[in-house]
């Protein structure tokens, strides 16, 4: 299970939840940031911080936004 960064970001890149991340694993991509599921401990410090309210744990993602579990995933492994 791992904290999920949504559509919101696009466009925003606020990067509040980078600095807030105890383990480092949030990325910047060239649209959005990413958190790497593999490494995210589910504290939930990232969400607390996003201006605009784009982070999730993967449970509660809206039904809307689900491609972005698949896409913080894919993101790192290219
Ligand atoms: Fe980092 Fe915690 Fe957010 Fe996971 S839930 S990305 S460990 S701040």
């Amino acid at each position: 299970m791992a904290f999920v960064i949504t559509s919101p970001c696009i466009g925003e890149k606020a990067s509040d939840c980078v600095e807030a991340c105890p383990v480092d694993c949030i990325k910047e991509g060239e649209d959005q940031y990413y958190i790497d599921p593999d490494i995210c401990i589910d504290c939930g410090a990232c969400e607390a911080v996003c201006p605009v309210a784009a982070i999730y744990q993967e449970d509660d993602v809206p039904a809307d936004e689900q491609e972005f579990i698949e896409k913080n995933r894919a993101f790192f492994q290219n």
